[in-house]
């Protein structure tokens, strides 16, 4: 055997074990197997012999003999790591070990066991909860008129309220026993998502108490005698509750709020001298605020008479306050764009409140921000995901109707390529977000509080909803920009920014949390290495630093070698556990998992801390891995809809186009990485063959755009769940009641063209040219009553409306039934 042959089979065998993991001491009895045979092989000279072997003592048993690799390597590294490791604050620290991990975990690790993600159940609604969205939830969304709640009355009206109390809408999250509706994550997201594609302003205001706040608080936090009171109070709508967080020098930096409370004795209820603390606080854009009876109040609290402990600052705390409390100010409102859920600042001024008013009691005392960061993933992954959906689920169904109804150039506006191209966009882009909004409720539903896959939705769903609302804006042209009772676009439009800005604002979600909180917690061992590195106890500390350290560099090892071959090979022998249309995009994610699993390490182990920093960077690491998390969400809705064949477009565009995001972005990564000889040998070993995911191909994109125009199963699985009115005087009941007339009437229209071309006098007259057609015999009276009906409801369903010119104002409104001036 020549030594080109020994070299390949030594780097073969290498390949191999570094692929599977091997343990290091598999790795030294392989390198031992290959010296002994070279020395049989060779023969060499005893001093060469003699150096081989010493080489091989010095640098491979400490390697492979635990104690004395953690003694002679471990130990030292870790003494470097507790140097160059980057502070944390506090809170820092506090959220990123708040919460779980669950799916998204497994694409991190570079080879996602599908298994996992098929074993999970397909979402189900309970009986009670599906009445409840055929009852109550369809009731409520019939007596919304959007058009009078945001623009004539700003708020609810009064028995919208008082339905949305008496009904439990603000008790969704709370037990039975407490006389709430206990309903699953699912459940909740089903019922946001319905009154969102009715009204955002009544979304709104139904999903937060049941988000992040004192109801969630309390079930988690809250003393017996805490829980004993106010849940009851707040399921049956007697208490309305807001949770103050934002103050004017602490947005998204919330942690730094110079809110103050300061522990003291003061006189409370008739009592003189009762311990308690005096607050001091300014806050603003809280929802419900205006309307709140109970206040849940951020503050970080101070104790300089040491009336508690030792320590002067205690740290973040909060407290519930009824809102009639002495000293406080609440009631003045914020115009958050035309959208008129309740929301304002509030302030308070030496406000005292005795302790047993912490949510807690004393015993949680400094636990505010853990507390807040712990119970925020489950409200982030339904609250706005929910309301995307909703909106993407309207555009779906209202504007695909309306670009079948309308016409232009003798066409429905559908039919034209361009237009095609945004509806196929709109129906790709729902389809998926729906997808990942059911996937990440069942993750709650299943005890998980998720929370890098919570920020993934809540960033990922608004920006896509922006998308889809921006194409139906386009196709809706003039309608969609006239506002008014017969506009179902506008108001969600403007809602577009609200959604982006609330419950961690999408630039900060995008950058520091997806990835920053991702890297940490979903890296298999990350986390463990900072631990240990933490780890006051020197022994344990090393033991679990030398474990997690030598299981990293075979995990970077792993990913390196199999992307390599995956690569090379476009992955189509990786095994998954489907065969049908899903089964070859399992094997493409697997791949970009490695990919991205690979690049993302050697990125943290070159950047080290700076990679915090470098936010464009970790901005489209967090893309990547939520572009992966998408993607399985939409092949787990295709598997668990049953492989409907009507859907297999949307599954497709859905997948095509999380794929080609998530390769483009990791090649930009590379394009932008700070040190070129990584990004050069990265970029060989993760893309042999060059990129290799095109963009959803325009055949795809027209089939999906055909969904969304023709009366079809598969349209109404696109649109399931969003409320969907049948009255002839609602915006959407009037193109619910034109599509299907327009879509009888086409052959007729096509009939009706001939004759027009032939008696040129009849254009513009549908009247004339009916009658035409009937007195000639080229329609029947049935056909041309048809026809007429078709007519007339498309003329009502593209209508707009128009108000007198001195007369716009909320109160004055004229409603017109048709537009006359179609100019
Ligand atoms: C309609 C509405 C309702 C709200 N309801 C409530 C409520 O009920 N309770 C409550 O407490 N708060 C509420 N908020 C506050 C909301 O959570 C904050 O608006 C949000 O945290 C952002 O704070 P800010 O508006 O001060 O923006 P800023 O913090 O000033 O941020 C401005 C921009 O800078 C970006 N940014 C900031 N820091 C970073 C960073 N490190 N990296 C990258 N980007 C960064 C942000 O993403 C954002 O795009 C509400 C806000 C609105 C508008």
């Amino acid at each position: 055997m020549n030594a080109t042959i020994w070299i390949l089979l030594a780097v073969l065998t290498a390949w191999v074990i570094a692929a599977v993991r091997a343990p290091g001491l598999m790795w030294a009895v392989l390198l031992a197997a290959g010296v002994v045979m070279w020395d049989a092989w060779t023969q060499p000279s005893l001093n060469l012999w003699l150096a081989v072997w010493g080489i091989f003592l010095v640098v491979v048993a400490p390697l492979a003999i635990a104690p004395l690799r953690r003694a002679f390597i471990s130990a030292p590294l870790r003494r470097q790591f507790q140097k160059i490791m980057p502070t944390m604050s506090d809170t820092e620290r506090e959220a990123l070990e708040a919460g779980t991990v669950w799916w998204e975990a497994e694409l991190f690790s570079g080879a996602p066991r599908w298994e996992k993600l098929f074993a999970l159940p397909a979402p189900r609604l309970s009986t009670a909860e599906q009445s409840f969205l055929d009852g109550p939830v369809e009731e409520l969304c019939a007596l919304l008129d959007d058009w009078h709640i945001t623009h004539e009355r700003r708020d609810l009206p009064p028995e919208v309220w008082q339905f949305i109390k008496e009904k439990g809408f603000f008790g969704m999250i709370i037990p039975k026993k407490y006389g709430g509706l206990e309903f699953s994550a699912q459940a909740h997201s089903a019922v946001v998502m319905k009154v969102a594609s009715r009204s955002i302003t009544a979304a709104v205001t139904v999903m937060v108490p049941n988000s992040l706040g004192p109801a969630e608080l309390l079930l988690h936090y809250g003393t017996d005698k805490q829980k004993n009171y106010y849940l009851p109070r707040l399921a049956r709508g007697q208490e309305v509750p807001c949770f103050a967080l934002t103050s004017p020098e602490a947005g998204s930096d919330a942690g730094a709020m110079p809110d103050r409370g300061v522990v003291c004795y003061g006189e409370f209820q008739g009592k003189k001298k009762v311990l308690g603390i005096r607050l001091n606080w300014e806050k603003r854009y809280i929802t419900l605020g205006p309307v709140a009876t109970v206040l849940g109040l951020a503050f970080r609290l101070f104790d300089p008479e040491h009336l508690l402990g030792v320590e002067e600052d205690l740290g973040i705390t909060l407290a519930l306050i009824p809102t009639d409390t002495h000293g406080v100010k609440i009631g003045t409102r914020h115009h958050p764009l035309d959208i008129a859920f309740q929301n304002g600042p509030n302030w308070g001024e030496d406000v005292f409140i005795p302790l047993d008013w912490i949510i807690g009691g004393q015993e949680r005392v400094g636990q505010g921000w853990r507390m807040l960061m712990e119970s925020l993933a489950a409200g982030r992954s339904i609250s706005l995901p929910a309301l995307s959906c909703g909106a993407g689920k309207l555009a779906c169904r209202a504007t695909g109707a309306y670009a079948c109804i309308r016409k232009q150039f003798k066409l429905p506006i559908g039919k034209f390529e361009a237009v095609e191209e945004a509806l196929g966009r709109i129906a790709g882009y729902t389809y998926m977000m729906d997808a990942a909004r059911t996937l990440t409720a069942r993750a709650v539903d299943l005890g998980e509080k998720p929370s890098v896959a919570s920020a993934i939705v809540k960033y990922q769903l608004t920006e896509h909803m922006r998308r889809v609302v921006n194409d139906a804006m386009d196709i809706q042209g003039g309608s969609g920009i006239c506002l008014g009772p017969r506009n179902f676009m506008g108001r969600v439009y403007q809602a577009v920014p609200i959604s982006i800005t609330v419950e961690g604002a999408n630039l900060l979600t995008r950058a520091l949390i997806i990835y920053g909180q991702g890297a940490v917690r979903c890296h298999p061992y990350v986390f463990k290495e900072m631990q240990a590195v933490a780890d006051a106890n020197e022994a344990r500390g090393v033991r679990v630093f030398d474990e997690a350290i030598f299981g990293h560099m075979r995990y970077t090892l792993s990913n390196a070698t199999r992307a390599f071959w995956l690569g090379l090979t476009a992955a189509r022998w990786v095994r998954v556990p489907r065969s049908g249309p899903t089964g070859r995009y399992l094997q493409k994610l697997s791949r970009l998992s490695t990919a991205f699993a690979f690049i993302s390490d050697i990125a943290m182990l070159s950047l080290g801390g700076a990679l915090k920093r470098k936010e464009k960077i970790s901005g489209r690491f967090a893309d990547v891995l939520s572009f992966l998390y998408l993607a399985s969400a939409v092949i787990k809705r295709f598997e668990d809809d049953g492989q409907p064949a009507q859907d297999i477009p949307l599954m497709r565009w859905a997948c095509d186009y999380c794929l080609h995001e998530a390769e483009k972005t990791l090649v930009v990564i590379l394009k932008n990485f700070p040190t070129k000889f990584f990004a050069w040998l990265m970029g060989g070993l993760v893309f042999p063959g060059g990129r290799r995911y095109n963009v959803p191909s325009d055949a795809m994109g027209h089939a999906c755009a055909a969904t969304l125009l023709e009366l079809s199963a598969a349209r109404d699985r696109l649109t399931q769940g969003m409320y969907v009115s049948k009255s002839p005087s609602d915006a959407i009941g009037r193109l619910e009641t034109a599509l299907p007339k327009v879509i009888a009437a086409e052959s007729l229209e096509r009939l009706l063209s001939k004759l027009i071309e032939q008696q040129p006098l009849l254009h513009g007259d549908h009247t004339a040219q009916v009658q035409a057609a009937l007195a000639q015999g080229v329609l029947s009276a049935t056909q041309a009553e048809l026809l007429r009906a078709a007519y007339a409801a498309r003329r009502e369903a593209i209508a707009v409306d128009d108000f007198a010119v001195d007369k716009v104002s909320k109160k004055n409104v004229r409603r017109k039934a048709a537009n006359k001036n179609p100019s």
